[in-house]
């Protein structure tokens, strides 16, 4: 663990910095509070600080005062040395921000026992952050493809809509619906599905270029939103491609499924549609490439109903 030494003083400094290395930390060591907020400032700066209150430049309170006016950092734990014992400084220690303190002189076991109790509500702190995160990510993703989800794939869409619009670019809606899926499940048992499905998830990724997206909308059902598509050409080309590659894909030996696909692909122009029309659109246009016989492509829109099979 990374821990920032803020001291002026060049002797209680030294001995700080022997001690904590020799209790296994990583020192970054400041010799006044310019220098302490210049590391702190720093991306990857030590999350657990012991600042000095009296220092040149700037004293520990003020660079505790500026940590803690700052929202979109991870925290700094505040460790304050000061050698007032008056309690009306305590206090003003801990208003601007620090989180303990200890008043010198101290020894090396309070000292230690004071970086236990930042090391532990650190350590706290971050398992806080992982469960966020985690919660994060299942509730924007499928969890047995990983893909998006339904709800985070319309929100992306929303705002890649607004880019577009922005950029005057157009955006590629894609649905993607595994032909006759039930009849693999029925057949070769639903863990077969499920591996056909992350698979099939997995090649679509590969697929995409770094401005795409993909999601499984539910049960056989993917959706890729393809950002700055040229034409409607271009469209039908990645959404083939895509088709080709599904019919491609093999899952094991002789006796194991084959998949194909029937793709509905919309392009939305600036001004156009909106994102429910974009998909409606998309959606009216699998429907077509379903009845129209399966494994294939139709593209929707009022004037372009090209297909491809
Ligand atoms: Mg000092």
């Amino acid at each position: 663990m990374r821990v920032l030494i803020a001291e002026d003083e060049p002797v209680s400094r030294h001995m700080l910095e022997a001690f904590l290395t020799k209790w296994g930390y990583e020192v970054v060591v400041a010799g006044d509070g310019r220098e302490a907020w210049q590391v702190l400032q720093q991306d990857d700066a030590p999350k657990l600080a012991i600042l000095d209150w009296m220092m040149p430049g700037m004293e520990g309170v003020q660079v505790c005062q500026r940590l803690r006016e700052r929202a979109d950092h991870p925290y700094v734990y505040v460790l304050m040395l000061t050698s007032r014992d008056r309690k009306q400084d305590l206090v003003e220690g801990i208003e601007a921000g620090a989180d303990d303190y200890l008043i010198k002189p101290f020894d090396a076991h309070e000292l230690m026992a004071h970086l236990h109790a930042g090391k532990r509500i650190l350590d706290v702190q971050q398992e806080l952050i992982s469960a966020r995160d985690a919660l994060r990510v299942q509730a924007t993703h499928d969890p047995l493809t990983g893909l998006w989800n339904h709800a985070a794939i319309f929100d992306i869409l929303r705002r890649e809509l607004e880019r577009a619009q922005r950029q005057r670019t157009s955006l590629g809606v894609v649905m993607a619906d595994l032909d006759h899926f039930k009849q693999i499940n029925d057949t070769f048992g639903h863990d077969t599905g499920d591996h056909v499905l992350i698979q099939v998830a997995a090649f679509l990724q590969e697929s995409l270029s770094g401005s795409a997206f993909c999601a499984r909308l539910g049960g056989e059902e993917f959706c890729v939103l393809v950002s700055d598509v040229a034409s409607d050409d271009e469209l039908l080309l990645f959404a083939e491609r895509v088709r080709r590659g599904v019919r491609e894909l093999r899952f094991g030996g002789r006796d194991q499924p084959r998949v194909t696909v029937s793709i509905g692909a919309a392009r939305r122009l600036a001004h156009e549609l909106t994102a429910r029309e974009a998909i409606v659109r998309a959606d009216q246009a699998l429907y077509c490439a379903k009845r129209d016989g399966r494994d294939r492509t139709q593209l929707g829109g009022p004037e372009a109903m090209a297909v491809a099979s």
